[in-house]
């Protein structure tokens, strides 16, 4: 059995069906105990039948045909044969990878751009969520219950010691409330006194500030129908005696 080589251009006159005599029935020979070769000719069969619809033109006239089996009878068969080119269909499949490579380097490049992109994409998708977790820390801050709240102010001056005295002059009956008083330093209190339009102060009762700094005096011992010019509050030594002010003023109050 020969090669299949040498039955290579055959095979494509075979499939135009423009192979005769000697040659035709030695290729027939062949194709009958070939597989490959008989595989080739259907492969070259599809790929006409794929031109011809292609082309989508109607037979080529007899003449045509003719004139193309005239050409291929003239041609120095021989020595093609001795040179063994490669037949033409021998170079589809090269066509079809050179297509094929092509496309891949155009998809390859197209790839490398869109994963450019996405990269981009995810760069500024990752910033956002950055500045939104920020903006999110922000809000939970202010509106976490649990969030422990505390004014600041500039240091100032602490509030004035206030007292006010409702004072009953014809019954004696005498009530002072204070706030604001600084807490007593050691070994001393408060006194508080009616200062009378005439004579000299009357002690209105010894007290001590809270831890807030408020106090009251509800009905000291006073005689009755004492006229009142003046209360006034002295910081006197804690153990006294406590029957005239020797201390120093905290505040006092004239009447109308
Ligand atoms: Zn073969």
């Amino acid at each position: 059995m020969s090669g299949h080589e040498q039955f290579a251009d055959d095979l494509a006159l075979y499939a135009l069906d423009a192979l005769a005599g000697e040659e035709r029935v030695s290729l027939e020979q062949h194709l009958a105990g070939c597989t490959s070769c008989h595989s080739e000719l259907q492969r070259l069969r599809g790929d006409m039948a794929l031109l011809a619809l292609s082309a989508g033109g109607p037979r080529p006239p007899q003449r045509a045909r003719q004139r193309l089996l005239n050409a291929i009878a003239k041609e120095p068969r021989l020595s093609v044969r001795a040179a063994k080119p490669q037949a033409w269909w021998a170079v589809v499949p090269w066509v079809i990878a050179a297509a094929a490579m092509v496309m891949v380097v155009l998809l390859i490049r197209h790839d490398g751009e869109l994963e450019k992109t996405v990269r981009a994409l995810e760069q500024q998708v990752a910033q956002q969520d950055v500045e939104v977790q920020q903006a999110r820390d922000v809000v939970a801050t202010f509106t976490a219950p649990e969030a422990q709240q505390v004014t600041l102010v500039a240091a100032k001056t602490p509030p004035q010691p206030q007292g006010k005295t409702f004072y009953l002059q014809d019954k004696g009956r005498l009530i002072f409330l204070a706030n604001n008083l600084p807490p007593l330093p050691p070994e001393k209190i408060y006194e508080l006194w009616l200062i009378p339009k005439t004579g000299a102060p009357i002690a209105a009762g010894l007290f001590r500030p809270d831890a807030h700094g408020s106090a009251t005096v509800v009905n000291p011992p006073l005689p009755t129908g004492v006229e009142a010019k003046t209360f006034a509050v002295t910081l006197e030594p804690g153990s006294g005696p406590h029957d005239a002010p020797r201390g120093s003023a905290v505040m006092a109050g004239t009447g109308e």
